[in-house]
């Protein structure tokens, strides 16, 4: 049950997303989980607006918080 992701790596180096990441940062200065203010990661809702994200359709998370999201090192998920 493996959700196919437009993922494309290039795309977090665009000055669009560093600007869009930059304003989500600046509105939440906290891990919308733990509160956690550290290490924070701009994180995808859900990727139907992927590419043409708007605030909305992102989540701060702190970088442990994440990684619990996607379950990093299955290999699988990693994307944003
Ligand atoms: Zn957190
Ligand atoms: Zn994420």
């Amino acid at each position: 049950m493996s959700q196919k992701i437009p993922y494309d790596p290039n795309r977090y180096y665009t000055p669009e997303w560093r600007a869009l990441r930059r304003m989500k940062l600046a509105a939440v200065n906290e891990c919308e989980k733990c509160g956690f203010k550290h290490e924070l990661n701009v994180h995808h809702k859900h990727y139907k607006t992927y590419g043409n994200e708007k605030m909305e359709d992102l989540k701060v998370l702190c970088k442990r918080c994440h990684n619990d999201f996607h379950h990093f090192g299955d290999g699988e998920k990693k994307t944003s």
